[in-house]
C-alpha cells in the first residue's frame, strides 16, 4: 500500500475545511489544510461574522430613537466609522488565532499558502509537493460582478468591511442577502442609500408576503428602493464620485457602488484539470451524495459545490464527510427545511415552505398570518409591523413553513425550524403555552386561517 504524507489534505480553512480537519483528526486521521487568505474563511473574515456586528453597531441608532419615547435622555455625538471598524478588525483578528489552536490543538498541521492540486493525491503549497489519499476542495466562493462599462468601479462585499471611510451616498446592486443586508447597514449608518434590484421585488424565492412587509418596512424607513432597475455603466465623475448611467438614460451620482449579485465558486488556478473533477456550467464542483467528486480520491463541499451557501450547512457537510471517511458514519445532512435569516433591519426569519412552494406543490394550503406593532415601539412614532405567517397542509396538519419579519427573526426561527423539521403540526403548535409577553407567543396563538 502507498504511504501517503496525510490521509486527508483539505484546501480552505473556511468554515467546512476547518470542521472536516479538526474532526477527521479527532477521529485518528493524519491531516494537514492550506489557507492562502485567512483562517476561519469567508464567515468570519468578510462575511457572517463582521456583517452581524455591523448590523448591531448600526442598529444602535433605532435603539437610540426608542431611548428617548422611554424617557432617557441620550446625548450623542454621531458615530464614528473608524472605530467600528477597529474593533471589528481587533475582533476578527482573535478569531483567527482560535481558528488556527483549534486546529493545531485537534493535531491538525496548517500550511499557510495557495494549494494546488497536482493529481489525485497530490498537492503543492509554497513550491512543495504533499501527498494524501483524500483530498477535500473546500474553498468557497468569490464575489461575482456582471460585465458592464466601468464595473471596476464598483466594490463588492469583500472591501466593504474595511472602508476608509463611510460614502455619503452609495448605489448597492442586487437582490439578495448581502444586497439587503449591507444596504441596511449603510442606510442606518446615515449614509445616502439606494437599492437597485433588477427585477420587480428582491430576495426572488423568499415567501411573496415577507418580501412585500420588508419592501414596506425599508420604504418607511426612508430607503430608496429601485426595482426592475437597471445599470447600464459606471464612470468616475473626476472628483472622486462615479456617474451611474441606468437603463431609463437616467444618470446619478454616488460616492460608492457596491455589488452584490452574487457569489461564484472559487475552483480557478487550483489544478482541477489535472484530475478526473467535473465541475458545472457554473464552475461548481459535482459531488455525490458522500461529496465525493468525479475523481474518487477528491472530495469537495461547502460554496464551492453551490448548493446551500451557509456556513450551518458547510458545518453539517464538513461534520458528515469526517465521520464517512474515518468514523462509523453519520445520518446525511437534511437540506430540507433548513431555518435562515437575512439580518436586514428589521430581519427576516424563515423555515420550510413559502405559500407559493407549497401551493405549487400541490399541497391543501391553509395560511395563518398575524401582524402587529411589536409592544418594543409602543411609544415610537413610526411604528414598525412585525409579519409572521404559518403555512399549514390542510389534509395533514403539518406546518409546511414558518416566516417572519420582525426583532429577533432568526433567534425565534431557529426554534420554530426543529418543529417544523420534526413535522410538528398546526394542532401541536397550538397546544404549546405561549411565553407572554413575547412577538414569538404570537407563532402559537394564530387560530383563524387567512387563505
Ligand atoms: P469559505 O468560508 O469561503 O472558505 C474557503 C477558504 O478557502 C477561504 O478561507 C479561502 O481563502 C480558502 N482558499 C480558497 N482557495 C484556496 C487555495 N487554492 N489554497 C488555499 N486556500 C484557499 N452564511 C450564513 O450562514 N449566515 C450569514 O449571516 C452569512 N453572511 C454572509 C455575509 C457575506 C457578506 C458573505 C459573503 C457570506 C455570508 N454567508 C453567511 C455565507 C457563508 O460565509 C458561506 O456559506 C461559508 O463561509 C462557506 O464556507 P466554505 O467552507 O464553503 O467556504
Ligand atoms: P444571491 O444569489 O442571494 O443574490 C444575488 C442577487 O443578485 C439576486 O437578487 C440576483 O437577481 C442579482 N443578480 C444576479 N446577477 C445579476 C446581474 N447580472 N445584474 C444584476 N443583478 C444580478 O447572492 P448574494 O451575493 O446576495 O449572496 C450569496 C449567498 O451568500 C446567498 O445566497 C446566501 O446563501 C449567502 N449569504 C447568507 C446570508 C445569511 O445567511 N444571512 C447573508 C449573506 C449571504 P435575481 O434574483 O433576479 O436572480
Amino acid at each position: 500500500m502507498t504511504e501517503f504524507d496525510y490521509d486527508l489534505f483539505v484546501i480552505g480553512a473556511g468554515s467546512g475545511g476547518v470542521r472536516c480537519a479538526r474532526i477527521s483528526a479527532g477521529l485518528g486521521a493524519r491531516v494537514a489544510v492550506a489557507e492562502e487568505r485567512y483562517m476561519g474563511g469567508t464567515c468570519v473574515n468578510v462575511g457572517c461574522v463582521p456583517k452581524k456586528l455591523y448590523v448591531y453597531g448600526s442598529h444602535v441608532k433605532e435603539e437610540l430613537e426608542l431611548a428617548a419615547t422611554y424617557g432617557w435622555d441620550v446625548d450623542t455625538r454621531g458615530f464614528d466609522w473608524a472605530t467600528l471598524r477597529e474593533n471589528k478588525v481587533k475582533e476578527i483578528t482573535r478569531l483567527n488565532g482560535i481558528y488556527r489552536n483549534l486546529l493545531s490543538n485537534a493535531g491538525v498541521e496548517v500550511l499557510d499558502g495557495r494549494a494546488v492540486v497536482r493529481g489525485p493525491h497530490q498537492v503543492e503549497v509554497g513550491g512543495k509537493t504533499y501527498t494524501a489519499q483524500h483530498i477535500l476542495i473546500a474553498t468557497g466562493g468569490w464575489p461575482y460582478k456582471p460585465d458592464l462599462p466601468g464595473i471596476e468601479h464598483a466594490i463588492t462585499s469583500n472591501e466593504f468591511f474595511d472602508l476608509d471611510a463611510l460614502p455619503g451616498r452609495v448605489l448597492v446592486v442586487g437582490g439578495g442577502y448581502i444586497a439587503i443586508e449591507l444596504a441596511c447597514i449603510f442606510h442606518n449608518l446615515g449614509v445616502d442609500t439606494v437599492l437597485s434590484y433588477r427585477n420587480e421585488l428582491f430576495l426572488r424565492g423568499f415567501d411573496g408576503d415577507v418580501r412585500q412587509h420588508l419592501k414596506a418596512e425599508l420604504l418607511k424607513k426612508g430607503m430608496d428602493l429601485r426595482f426592475n432597475h437597471q445599470v447600464k455603466r459606471i464612470d468616475p465623475a473626476g472628483d472622486g464620485r462615479f456617474h451611474v448611467a441606468d437603463g431609463a438614460g437616467q444618470v446619478e451620482a454616488y460616492d460608492l457602488v457596491l455589488y452584490a449579485t452574487g457569489r461564484v465558486p472559487k475552483v480557478e488556478g487550483l489544478g482541477l484539470e489535472s484530475t478526473g473533477v467535473e465541475l458545472n456550467a457554473k464552475g461548481a464542483v459535482l459531488v455525490d451524495e458522500h461529496y465525493r467528486t468525479a475523481e474518487p480520491s477528491i472530495f469537495a463541499l461547502g460554496d464551492v459545490t453551490d448548493r446551500v451557501q451557509l456556513t450551518p450547512v458547510a458545518l453539517a457537510e464538513g461534520m458528515y464527510l469526517a465521520h464517512h471517511l474515518f468514523g462509523d458514519g453519520r445520518q446525511p445532512v437534511k437540506y430540507d427545511a433548513i431555518p435562515t435569516a437575512v439580518f436586514t433591519q428589521p430581519p427576516i426569519g424563515t423555515v420550510g415552505l413559502t405559500e407559493e412552494a407549497a401551493r405549487e406543490q400541490g399541497y391543501a394550503v391553509q395560511v395563518f398570518k398575524s401582524e402587529f406593532a411589536p409592544m418594543k415601539y409602543s411609544f415610537a412614532q413610526v411604528k414598525e409591523r412585525t409579519l409572521m405567517k404559518l403555512i399549514v397542509d390542510a389534509d395533514s396538519d403539518r406546518v409546511l413553513g414558518a416566516h417572519m419579519v420582525g426583532p429577533d427573526a432568526g433567534e425565534i426561527i431557529q426554534g420554530i425550524g426543529i418543529a417544523v423539521g420534526m413535522g410538528a403540526t398546526k394542532a401541536q403548535f397550538d397546544q404549546t403555552i405561549g411565553i407572554h409577553p413575547t412577538a414569538a407567543e404570537e407563532f402559537v396563538t394564530m387560530r383563524t386561517p387567512v387563505g
